[in-house]
């Protein structure tokens, strides 16, 4: 039996937004791998062994995925969101570059619909010109990148999406991102708390940066910024072609 590995995103929670490719692809899998509360939106069935790991394993979960589809198995890798967004894609080839003896191993990267696209969609169009994508733990790189990369952005107008904004290891970071993003483009710039995008939780908060408070945030919600032209319509919130 030929084994393969599977990077796979399950899309932002609603079963509605998982492609029918991942879909097809964890009906022929023999073992699911990925962080507890991903496998838990995996249903069981006969035949299909689900290994949930914790958080911050990703290159143990990633080698052990390698090494099963090695020995014939199925493998899928599950992810929330997009599996290349801030997940187990870049994870894999880590534990691939590690471990050379694993890099012939047949692997697929299957996409996903991310959070803040999701997120976007709900709000209207806040991404619908330039924009960059910025992580804001601190969990595996520096806090002054994420600082500089966040000035940058702010000086070259494009409009932002923060995954991982707010967690209880790590309260300061995001009130210390609200004040830098004030500064650098005033207190009018309108921010969106997009949480639990697509399940039965959703909420959608739309304030400028002065109304906006760290505790808005948690690691259920994805904050999009506007850039200098993005503004609301009706209840709807977008950034027009132009800017
Ligand atoms: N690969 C995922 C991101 C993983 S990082 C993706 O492409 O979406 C985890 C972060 O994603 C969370 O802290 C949050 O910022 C964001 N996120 C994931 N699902 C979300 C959802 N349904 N609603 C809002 N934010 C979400």
């Amino acid at each position: 039996m030929t084994g393969w590995v599977v990077v796979a995103g399950l899309g932002p929670g609603s079963e509605m937004l998982v492609t029918p490719e991942v879909t097809a692809a964890l009906a022929e899998a023999t073992d699911v791998v990925g962080y507890i509360p991903y496998v838990a939106r995996v249903a069981p069935r006969p035949g299909l062994v689900l290994h949930p790991s914790d958080n911050r394993v990703e290159v143990e979960r990633a080698t052990h995925a390698l090494e099963m589809a090695a020995a014939g198995r199925r493998v899928v890798v599950v992810s929330s969101g997009d599996p290349g967004v801030f997940a187990m894609a870049s994870a894999l080839f880590e534990a691939m570059e590690a471990r050379p003896d694993l890099a012939s191993v047949d692997i697929r990267v299957l996409p996903g619909i991310t959070a803040m696209l999701a997120a976007a969609a709900a709000a209207g169009a806040p991404l619908g010109h330039d924009f960059c994508a910025i992580n804001l733990s601190d969990n595996l790189k520096p806090w002054p990148l994420i600082e500089k990369r966040l000035r940058l952005a702010a000086e070259a107008d494009l409009a932002m999406a923060f995954y991982n904004p707010r967690s209880k290891s790590r309260p300061e970071g995001f009130r210390k991102v609200l004040e830098l993003l004030r500064e650098a483009c005033g207190p009018e710039r309108l921010i969106t708390f997009a949480r639990a995008v697509s399940t039965p939780d959703q909420r959608i908060e739309t304030v400028t940066l002065a109304e906006a408070q760290p505790e808005m945030a948690d690691m259920r919600t994805v904050v999009l910024v506007g850039n200098s032209a993005t503004r609301r319509v009706g209840r709807w919130v977008y950034t027009p072609r132009s800017a």
